[in-house]
């Protein structure tokens, strides 16, 4: 054993440094915790760092209510979160309100205009019916064929890199140790069936008072070793990075096949594929050309954008796309924070601050069965899961 539980404050081992570990570490050393983040590779490396950073769910009509609870709680804390960072680290995450505009067209695949309009009113989200004139005012560059949209004015936006550089210095100017290159292996319990330690692959036992899985996609992995059922698969996500004068497009665009993200800088992130290929990584020329051929149809306006950039990402889908998250029944000490699917950037500073309570020992406001680890599972489908 070369790492001892630390007398100052309840140890708890983190696994994965995306943006759910590292912001969990960050609230529960607020809390007086001591904890530590395990990282297989390079902290917020993997689907963090490739997501497109909109702050809302893409359909979240398609999910269950208690989501959207969730998500209203987490956007509610990124005022906050990003003044946080930005006073401690000095890095802006660009948290901005950029709004979410869904053009219809006649031939729309998905016809999403009624459901979103009733959980709009439902939940109170300020929503504005467009005509094709005004659709067209709004977004320059949209198609002559648009025939009006549903506008979310207040939805807004961060940028990812920047959000997980900014918690990374965040952790380490308050002497959060975060180790990279270290690849949990097992989980140990003792003999009353507590969860109490971690191996690593270079066989080094850390110990811990919790240990929280936030492993993302891998996280089934890690729970099937002490028998935890958590079936969490990637869902890779591709993405193309445009370039032209900004002002080009002014709002999140979402449509059928493919979604367009305005920074303040005149790039247009266009994503996302949605993929079930396993841990098969890297871009393809197939997939990008579909990104690139949507986005043309919708803002043909575009075409003469410069293309930048291609990156990829696996999203940890839970079959009803929605996280896990809580403590593990059977597995004293065991928490899972993981599954946050396509919403996990959205959903990154509500789960931090609740999984955080919940570790030092406040139970959460609001019932959380509908995210507990052992919940029977859904219909894929239904969330737009890719079928293979
Ligand atoms: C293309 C794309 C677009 C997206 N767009 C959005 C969006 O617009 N808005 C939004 O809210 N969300 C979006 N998402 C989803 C969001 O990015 C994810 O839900 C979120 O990043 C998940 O965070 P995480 O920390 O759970 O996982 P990850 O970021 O994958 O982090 C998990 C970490 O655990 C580490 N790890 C794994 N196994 C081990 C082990 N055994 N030991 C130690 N470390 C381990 C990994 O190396 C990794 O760094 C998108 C995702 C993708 C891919």
């Amino acid at each position: 054993m070369t790492d001892r539980k630390q007398d100052n404050g309840k140890r708890v081992v983190v696994i994965g440094g995306g943006v759910i570990g590292c912001l969990t570490a960050l609230y529960l050393h607020r809390l007086g915790a001591s904890p530590v983040i395990l990282e297989k590779g390079s902290a917020g490396h993997e689907a963090s760092w490739a997501g497109a950073g909109i702050l809302c769910p893409i359909h979240p009509w398609l999910y269950q209510d208690s989501f959207t609870h969730l998500i209203e709680d987490s956007l509610a804390l990124y005022p906050e979160l990003s003044n946080m960072l930005l006073e401690m680290t000095g890095i802006s995450v660009q948290w901005r309100t950029t709004g979410l505009l869904i053009p219809f067209f006649e031939d729309d695949r998905i016809h999403h205009h009624d459901n979103a309009l009733a959980w709009s009113e439902r939940f109170g989200w300020p929503v504005e019916r467009l005509d094709t004139a005004q659709t067209q005012a709004h977004e320059p560059t949209i198609s002559a064929q648009v025939q009006g949209a549903l506008l979310w004015p207040e939805v807004g936006q961060v940028r990812n890199p920047r959000l997980l550089a900014a918690a990374r210095k965040a952790l380490e100017i308050c002497g959060v140790p975060i180790r990279e290159q270290a690849e949990v292996t097992g989980l140990n319990e003792n003999a009353q069936g507590e969860v109490i330690s971690v191996t690593l692959a270079n066989g080094e036992t850390i110990a811990a008072d919790a240990v929280l899985l936030a492993a993302g996609s891998w996280s089934g992995e890690l729970g099937s070793k002490i028998g935890v059922s958590l079936p969490v698969e990637p869902v890779k996500g591709q993405i193309v990075l445009l370039k032209d004068k900004p002002g080009r497009v002014n709002h999140i665009i979402k449509h059928d096949d493919a979604y367009m993200v305005p920074r303040v800088d005149g790039h247009i992130l266009v994503g996302a594929s949605m993929e079930r290929v396993g841990f098969k990584s890297g871009t393809t020329a197939a997939v990008i050309n579909q990104l690139l051929e949507a986005t043309y149809r919708i803002t043909p306006g575009l075409k003469d954008a410069q293309i930048v950039q291609q990156w990829m990402g696996f999203r940890p889908g839970s079959p009803d796309g929605m996280p896990y998250l809580g403590p593990v029944e059977g597995h004293p000490g065991l928490w899972v924070a993981s599954g946050h699917y396509r919403n996990g950037v959205a959903l990154a500073p509500g789960t931090a601050d609740l999984m955080s309570r919940w570790i030092m020992g406040e139970a959460p406001h609001f019932d959380l069965s509908d995210f507990r680890v052992n919940r029977p599972a859904i219909d894929k489908a239904k969330v737009g899961f890719p079928v293979v």
